[in-house]
């Protein structure tokens, strides 16, 4: 084939020396990556900062899953797995869903009872996953997920699966692609911790290829109700309205603990309240609707540049991990409210104030 064409679109065509992959691997590819990095200059002004977001919702499932779900699903594939299943709180899911069904495989997706969004749901149910949504949160879901992968043949592709941060891992090479360097800090929402330290790996491994001559310092971001690497233990029952870092034990914490550690950066955790309003700031200032975890990293920044981290004009990189559509309750629920009136022109010019 010529060097142009719909296959440099996949992730690992992109990226593939930096990949475990190979001529056998079969690719499965939604087109993924690729995602803008958007400068935010009226953000910035405000912060005092270089500022940028990376736009992981315009993936194709809508989340940076899909960069390792790439991944997961074509070597699964390449090992002749015939099924793949997950624990979710909504976006491994949506993606796994999508990846299997563009595979031709089957999809066992295992939810959290009652804590997904709304947006995630569809997806699953739309690409033809069975999806099961177990009497319990989400550590206990993945603790069944895990003995059904001990006992049948079916792929684990949630982030355990090493394959996931492989291609997360692209996420930073992007940055780095966009940049022409990398920047001071990168912010990043944490869940169960994956995605800080697939960036952190990929920063360094771009390093070690001399595509890059520094890393970035890892500012990662739980929820205050779901902080367990702030607390420095696991929380029972973690709550936040970010469903998508609702995790009480993350599976890759010391890594990521590690990754904020030896890169002079650190691991906070923000309200609801702050996560909310970066939420609403990030959207009526830049025209960027992210779903409430992602606005973590931003709602982290901004606590930072309070407290005095930042230098004037440090070039700063919020991960925006996933799209607002994801989770349309919350939005309709914390925007303004839609106003009734009369199909009447006085009257809505009356109602406008204009
Ligand atoms: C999965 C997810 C996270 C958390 O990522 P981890 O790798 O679990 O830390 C954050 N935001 C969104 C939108 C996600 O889907």
């Amino acid at each position: 084939m010529s060097s142009s064409g719909p296959r440099d679109r996949s992730l690992i065509e992109r990226y593939r020396k930096f990949l475990p992959v190979s001529d056998a691997t079969p690719v499965i590819t939604l087109a993924e990556g690729s995602t803008p990095l958007l400068s935010a200059p009226r953000l910035g002004e405000r912060l005092g900062l270089n500022l940028f977001l990376k736009l992981e919702g315009l993936n194709p499932t809508g989340s940076f899953k899909d960069r390792g779900m790439t991944l997961a699903v074509s070597k699964g594939l390449e090992d002749g797995a015939r099924a793949v299943i997950c624990a979710s709180t909504g976006n491994t899911s949506a993606s796994a869903a999508a990846y299997a069904s563009r595979a031709g495989i089957r999809c066992i997706v295992i939810i959290p009872e009652g804590k997904i969004a709304a947006g995630k749901l569809a997806q699953a149910v739309t690409h033809g996953a069975q999806v099961l949504s177990v009497a319990g949160n989400f550590d206990q879901a993945l603790d069944i997920v895990r003995g059904i992968v001990e006992k049948y043949p079916v792929q684990l592709v949630n982030s355990i699966n090493p394959y996931r941060l492989e291609g997360q891992k692209t996420g930073a090479f992007e940055i780095v692609d966009s940049l022409g360097k990398a920047p001071d800090f990168l912010a990043i929402p944490v869940g169960n911790a994956g995605n800080i330290t697939a960036y952190w790996n990929g920063f360094n491994e771009y390093l070690n290829a001399g595509e890059c001559d520094s890393v970035p310092r890892m500012i990662g971001f739980q929820a205050a109700g779901a902080a367990p690497l702030v607390l420095g233990r696991p929380v029972k029952n973690p709550e936040t309205i970010a469903t998508a870092i609702r995790i009480g034990n993350p599976a890759r914490g010391d890594q990521a603990l590690a990754a904020a550690g030896d890169s002079r950066g650190l691991i906070d955790s923000v309200t609801d309240e702050e996560i909310i309003s970066a939420y609403k700031l990030v959207a009526s200032t830049e025209g960027t609707f992210c779903e409430p975890a992602s606005a973590a990293s931003l709602a982290g920044v901004i606590k930072k540049q309070r407290e005095g981290l930042f230098n004037e004009g440090d070039t700063v990189v919020c991960v925006l991990t996933g799209h607002g559509l994801k989770d349309p309750d919350t939005a309709i629920d914390n925007g303004a409210k839609v106003v009734r009136v009369d199909a009447d022109f006085d009257r809505v010019v009356d109602t406008l104030g204009l």
